[in-house]
C-alpha cells in the first residue's frame, strides 16, 4: 500500500525510511518536508498539495515534532487519510482526544505508535511479571541529549517535553508490562536556567498493592547511554536492558529470539493491520504520565544548557 512520510528528518532517516523499504506491505510513495527527501520518491514542501495532488496515498505517517504534528494529523483525517503518529502522539491530551474523535468520525485509522513497546523482550517481561506481586520497580533512563537529539532545539522549547522525550519511552513500556495501573504521586523537575523544558527528573508513582515505583531521568548521561527497569517480585528479580533489548530472569538471560525484528519493522506491520482492520490504536497512558508530572511536579533550576 502506499504511505506519506512527513517531516523527514532524524528519525524519518534512521527509523522509517528501512522500516518501509524493507516491509512487503508499504511502498513509499511521496515525502512532504520543508528540507528533507529521500533519493528516489516524489518530494513536496506542501502538505495540503500533496494530499489533493496524491488520492492514491490513503495512509500517511508522521514524524515531525510533537507541536506541529496536530494541524498535520487533522489536514489529513479531514481529507480521508489513516494516520501514524510518531510518539508522544500529541503536546498535549486533549489534542489527542480530538484526534481520536475527528479519525472516529471520518472512518479512518489513527494509530499513536510507542517504538519501544516493540522492543525484542517487552512481550516476555510483560508474561513474567503477570502473575507475580511487585515490590519494586526502578526506571533509570540517562542518555546524553548531545548525542540523540543534536541541534535540535525543539526539545527544549514547551512542548517538546525535555527528558520526558526520552523518559516516555520508559513509560510506554511500564504502562504495557505492569498488570495494574500506577499513576504518579510527585516529581522533582530540573529546568535549565535558559530552557523551558527539564533537562533531569525524579517521578514517583503510587501502585495499588503498595509497590515502590520509581523514574530517574537525566539528559546529561556521558558516554552509553543507560535504559533501565529493575524490578523486584514476591517470586524474583528482573531486569530489562537496552530500552527493552535485553532481559535478565532471576540472574539469567533470556535469549529467545522473536520472529519479526526491529521495533520499527514492527510498528508499520502493526500499521498495516490497523488499516486493514479499520481500527484506531490511540493509547495515551504514557502521555498522561508526562502530563501529570508536568502537573504535579515540582520546579527546580539547573544550570543552562547550551549545546
Ligand atoms: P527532527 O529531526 O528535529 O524533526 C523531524 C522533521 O520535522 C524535521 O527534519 C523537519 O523537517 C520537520 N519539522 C520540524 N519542525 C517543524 C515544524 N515546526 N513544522 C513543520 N515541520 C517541522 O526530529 P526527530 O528526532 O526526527 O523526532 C521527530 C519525532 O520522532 C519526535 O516526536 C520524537 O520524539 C520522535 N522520535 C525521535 C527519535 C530520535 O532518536 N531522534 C527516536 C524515536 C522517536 P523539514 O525542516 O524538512 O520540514
Amino acid at each position: 500500500m502506499e504511505i506519506a512520510l512527513v517531516g523527514i528528518g532524524k528519525i524519518a532517516v534512521d527509523q522509517h525510511v528501512p522500516a518501509i523499504a524493507d516491509s512487503a506491505d508499504w511502498e513509499l510513495a511521496a515525502t512532504v518536508s520543508r528540507h528533507g527527501s529521500v533519493e528516489g520518491v516524489p518530494a513536496y514542501t506542501d502538505f495540503g498539495r500533496m494530499l489533493e495532488e496524491r488520492p492514491d496515498i490513503r495512509v500517511v505517517s508522521l514524524c515531525l515534532p510533537p507541536v506541529p504534528r496536530f494541524d498535520y494529523a487533522k489536514q489529513a483525517i479531514m481529507a480521508g487519510r489513516h494516520v501514524m503518529l510518531e510518539k508522544p502522539p500529541g503536546a498535549t491530551l486533549s489534542e489527542c482526544h480530538a484526534l481520536e474523535a475527528l479519525a472516529r468520525k471520518q472512518g479512518v485509522s489513527l494509530y499513536a505508535t510507542w517504538h519501544s513497546r516493540q522492543a525484542d523482550k517487552v512481550p516476555t517481561a510483560k508474561a513474567w511479571l503477570a502473575k507475580k506481586t511487585l515490590r519494586r520497580l526502578t526506571i533509570t533512563w540517562r542518555e546524553d541529549v548531545r548525542q540523540w537529539h543534536p541541534g535540535q532545539d525543539w526539545v527544549f522549547e514547551a512542548g517538546g517535553l525535555g527528558v520526558f522525550d526520552p523518559g516516555i519511552n520508559a513509560l510506554s513500556i511500564l504502562t504495557e508490562i505492569l498488570p495494574v495501573p500506577v499513576h504518579l504521586t510527585g516529581a522533582d523537575l530540573h529546568f535549565p536556567e535558559n530552557r523551558e523544558t527539564p533537562i533531569a527528573a525524579i517521578c514517583r508513582f503510587y501502585h495499588p498493592g503498595g509497590a515502590e515505583v520509581s523514574m530517574d531521568l537525566d539528559w546529561l548521561e556521558p558516554g552509553a547511554p543507560t535504559w533501565t527497569i529493575a524490578i523486584e517480585t514476591d517470586q524474583g528479580t528482573m531486569l530489562l536492558e537496552n530500552g527493552g533489548g535485553k532481559l535478565m530472569m532471576d540472574g539469567k538471560a533470556d535469549d529467545s529470539l522473536p520472529g519479526l525484528a526491529g521495533e520499527y519493522p514492527r510498528l508499520y506491520a502493526e500499521l498495516a493491520k490497523l488499516v486493514s482492520g479499520g481500527r484506531i490504536d490511540m493509547d495515551l497512558a504514557p502521555l498522561r504520565h508526562v502530563a501529570d508530572a508536568f502537573l504535579l511536579g515540582r520546579r527546580l533550576t539547573a544550570p543552562a544548557f547550551e549545546w
